[in-house]
């Protein structure tokens, strides 16, 4: 079916906005699940540093016995390009460029004019509005959030997000696609900061830096206390050093800034080590040494 009103979508054709560390994670991910995959970036050097990732990606999963399929087949399905033009007849895209509104809407804008009325437009923002984003798109009802994982190839959820006019349709079509990924989707009915996961995950990390920021207790025993304590497969605080404190902290503002609410208000000791170029693990400094 090409209506949003008929039967379920049978979707051969995908495309993936953004050959960056997500998009080529969903790429890589839509052709092991057999799509045939257009993978678009801004530059081809982009596109091809993308295919190189997944290529790279397909051989560790070879070599640990992994792969059902050759991977020259499965490198097959993937067409790299940068011309928007030839998006014009996939049946979803899924976008996954720079975490920029300005940026996501003009690229929704020109989506809308290039693609056919039937495609299916999702945005893998982490904390952007779908209902902002929909609206630069005469398709609002076409438009929602999938919200994938970092590393997607091991992260089996998919959170799939409504923006304010989201039909059902969209959502049970993008249902189908995430199950033959081989994932699993939570429908996020209202859209709101930080989804599900993040709305609940950002919070503790920030918990836990308040925990240490206050002189309660120090930063292995907090992380010792949370695993052995609570069961979790790692600490706060090592976690938010792999995250990204800088990333950690910008989502703590979006939530801080969206509701308004002081329990979402970083630590002054987080704010200093953000001036002090502590990013966590990638600067080689955070709450560890690395
Ligand atoms: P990234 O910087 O690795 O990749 C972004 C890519 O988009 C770059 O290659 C860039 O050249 C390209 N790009 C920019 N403008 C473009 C355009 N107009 N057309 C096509 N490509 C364009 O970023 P990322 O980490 O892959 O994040 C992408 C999106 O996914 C963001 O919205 C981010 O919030 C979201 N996200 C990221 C993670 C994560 O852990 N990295 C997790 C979930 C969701």
């Amino acid at each position: 079916m090409k209506d949003i009103g008929g039967v379920v979508l049978d979707l051969k054709k995908i495309a993936v906005l953004g050959a960056g560390i997500m998009g080529a994670g969903i790429a890589q991910a839509a052709a092991q699940a057999g799509y045939s995959v257009i993978l678009r970036d801004l530059q081809m050097s982009l596109v091809k540093g993308g295919l190189e990732t997944i290529e790279k990606n397909l051989d560790k999963e070879s070599a640990k016995g992994l792969l059902h399929e050759d991977k020259n087949v499965i490198m097959s399905r993937i067409n790299g390009t940068t011309d928007l033009a030839q998006l014009k007849d996939v049946d979803l895209l899924i976008e996954a460029v720079v975490e920029n509104i300005a940026v996501k809407k003009q690229i929704f804008a020109e989506l809308d004019n290039i693609c056919a009325d039937y495609t299916v437009l999702a945005s893998n923002t982490s904390s952007l509005s779908i209902t902002e984003i929909a609206a630069s798109t005469k398709r609002h009802e076409k438009v929602l959030g999938m919200h994938f994982f970092n590393p997607v190839s091991s992260m089996k959820l998919v959170e799939l997000v409504k923006g304010m006019e989201t039909a059902d349709k969209t959502i049970e079509i993008a249902r189908g696609f995430v199950r033959q990924l081989g994932k699993k989707e939570v429908v996020v009915e209202r859209e709101s900061p930080g989804f599900i996961v993040n709305r609940i995950l950002v919070p503790y990390l920030n918990e836990a830096i308040f925990t240490y920021g206050d002189g309660i207790a120090g930063i292995e025993e907090i992380d010792l206390a949370m695993r052995l304590g609570a069961g979790m497969p790692i600490g706060p605080l090592q976690l938010a050093d792999i995250i990204g404190l800088d990333t950690l902290y910008s989502a703590t503002l979006v939530f801080y800034d969206e509701f308004k609410d002081p329990k979402y208000r970083p630590h002054t000791l987080f704010s200093t080590m953000i001036r002090a170029g502590y990013l966590g693990k990638k600067s080689g400094q955070g709450f560890y040494k690395y």
